[in-house]
């Protein structure tokens, strides 16, 4: 198999009835999606798209997006997924860089787009449903698949990576049917009766490759949800039996703390699989007291496909790791010289094996950088303990240095959910003219909990040591997150004007 859609091909003969996508009151079987995506292909190659263009995609999580993404690889051409809340600017930058010949945007982000186009030489489709389906219907389906080769590009995902400008890994047709196949059989157990929820964005690889390419390589059912919001997705989990939740950790605590719809019915749960960012343990905890289901916790970034390790089903998991490397899939911790730290000792993650990137789009410096003999640089710190599991320790850049100690921010947010009047917590250095960095922690609290600034400050005081506790605390009503729910950390601005710590 050279082309990722085979899974969908394959999925369509054998399973062409059943429903690939669900949103709502619209499905899409088998073999209606194989045949729409049949039809985009058709549209491209006809409209002049050679193998190996790249075409941007700028939808939200509804049935086009399956639609467009398979119809773009059917035809041979480079998937490059955008975030639709991008401002003009920032789509620009993207068409420009990976030089797209066409975007396909749903009508929602039409303006921006459009906009942005404007001077790139992207030529820019809208795929307004009533429209872009008689098209799709005037025009004939597309009878063969362009077979691509094993190292040929299949997606370019832009992430800022650790340096923050934002660079387009490019991920190749092995490194998804293998991130895919293996996650499939080896993490989500998935057959033709499971239904996955659809909640992460499509447009990001934790999506892409574990809800989307696994359901559709499964012949399993994806019930997509366009908006997070905590009561939607459990009313679609009842709705609609889903057996397999897959989230980043703001969703677990977002749907730890909502109210459960009347006779709430979510037995067909089976599996809960989080990534993306560090699942507090109470919170890992909480969910599978309420939900009854098991979460396994994985861990990969936009470079690795994404997938890189998680916590095996049926084999002892630990909470706070991410597991073990996937079948494939080499891990080991460096240290900032390239030598290989001792077990217990922490340093960075390297990565080596089939989900690893060909390299960043046209960036062959950034390349070189990030993947040395094959072992691809994640910025990520961790430790490995006794039974060799991985624990994430923080990111290399998100760490604090208080008066030459170094302050990892995940250890302090993990005490600090274990406060009872704690909803979501974030730890992030504030400069100090004496200690380099001081320590400060911005908190939400859960409905209806009340809580002051020193009895936040003093639970953590009582279980860490004096170096590592917030110093400020400051509540909030929101974090800042970003478009896969992830805090982001570089959005959050702390006056340490009032170095008593009161809030
Ligand atoms: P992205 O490329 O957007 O998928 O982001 C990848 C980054 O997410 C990694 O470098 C990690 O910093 C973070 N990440 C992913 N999974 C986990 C996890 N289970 N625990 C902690 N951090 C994670």
């Amino acid at each position: 198999m050279t082309n990722l859609v085979t899974f969908l091909v394959d999925s369509a003969a054998a399973y062409g009835d059943r429903v690939a996508v669900r949103h709502d009151d619209t499905t899409l079987t088998y073999a209606e999606l194989d045949d729409a995506s049949a039809r985009v292909a058709a549209l491209l190659r006809a409209r002049g798209l050679e193998p190996g263009d790249r075409v941007a995609l700028t939808m939200p999580n509804v049935p086009l997006f399956p639609v467009a993404y398979y119809g773009v690889l059917r035809a041979g051409g480079v998937v490059v997924p955008m975030n639709p809340l991008l401002k003009a600017r920032e789509v620009a930058f993207t068409l420009r860089d990976c030089g797209a010949r066409f975007a396909l945007v749903h009508p929602l982000f039409e303006d921006e787009v459009a906009e942005a186009a404007t001077g790139t030489g992207t030529e820019c489709l809208v795929t307004e449903p009533t429209a872009f389906h008689a098209l799709l219907s005037g025009t004939e389906p597309m009878p063969r698949i362009v077979e691509r080769a094993d190292q040929d590009t299949a997606l370019i995902l832009y992430t800022s990576g650790t340096t923050g400008t934002p660079k387009g890994a490019e991920l190749t047709h092995r490194n998804l049917i293998r991130n895919t196949a293996t996650t499939r059989e080896t993490l989500l157990q998935a057959g033709p009766d499971d239904v996955l929820f659809g909640g992460l964005p499509l447009f990001h690889a934790f999506g892409q490759t574990c809800a989307l390419n696994t359901a559709v390589a499964a012949g399993a059912t994806l019930t997509l949800l366009p908006r997070f919001d905590p009561l939607r997705a459990l009313e679609i989990m009842a709705r609609d039996g889903v057996t397999v939740f897959l989230g980043v950790p703001t969703m677990y605590a977002a749907l730890l703390h909502a109210e459960l719809p009347e006779g709430f019915d979510a037995s067909r749960l089976r599996l809960a699989v989080s990534g993306g960012a560090a699942l507090p343990v109470e919170v890992l905890h909480g969910f599978e007291r309420r939900f009854g289901a098991v979460v396994l916790e994985g861990y990969g970034l936009s470079e690795t496909s994404p997938v890189a390790a998680f916590n095996h089903p049926g084999r002892p998991r630990r909470a706070g790791s991410i597991g073990t490397p996937l079948r494939g899939v080499e891990m080991r911790l460096l240290s900032d010289d390239g030598r290989e730290v001792a077990q217990g000792g922490v340093g960075e993650i390297a990565i080596r094996g089939e989900n690893v990137m060909k390299g960043y789009w046209r960036r062959p410096e950034a390349t070189a950088d990030a993947v040395r003999d094959g072992w691809f640089r994640t910025g990520d710190l961790a430790r490995v303990d006794e039974d060799g599991f991985f624990f994430i320790v923080d990111r290399k850049k998100d760490m604090i240095i208080r008066g030459g100690y170094n302050v990892y921010p995940r250890e302090v947010e993990e005490v600090l959910y274990e406060h009872p009047a704690v909803a979501e917590a974030a730890v992030v250095g504030v400069a100090h003219a004496t200690h380099g960095e001081e320590i400060a922690a911005v908190v939400t609290l859960r409905p209806g909990a009340r809580a002051t600034a020193e009895e936040i400050r003093d639970h953590v005081k009582e279980r860490v040591a004096a170096y590592k506790y917030p110093r400020i605390v400051r509540f909030t009503t929101e974090l800042p997150k970003g478009p896969t729910g992830k805090i982001l950390k570089r959005e959050i601005s702390v006056d340490s004007a009032d170095p008593s710590g009161t809030a």
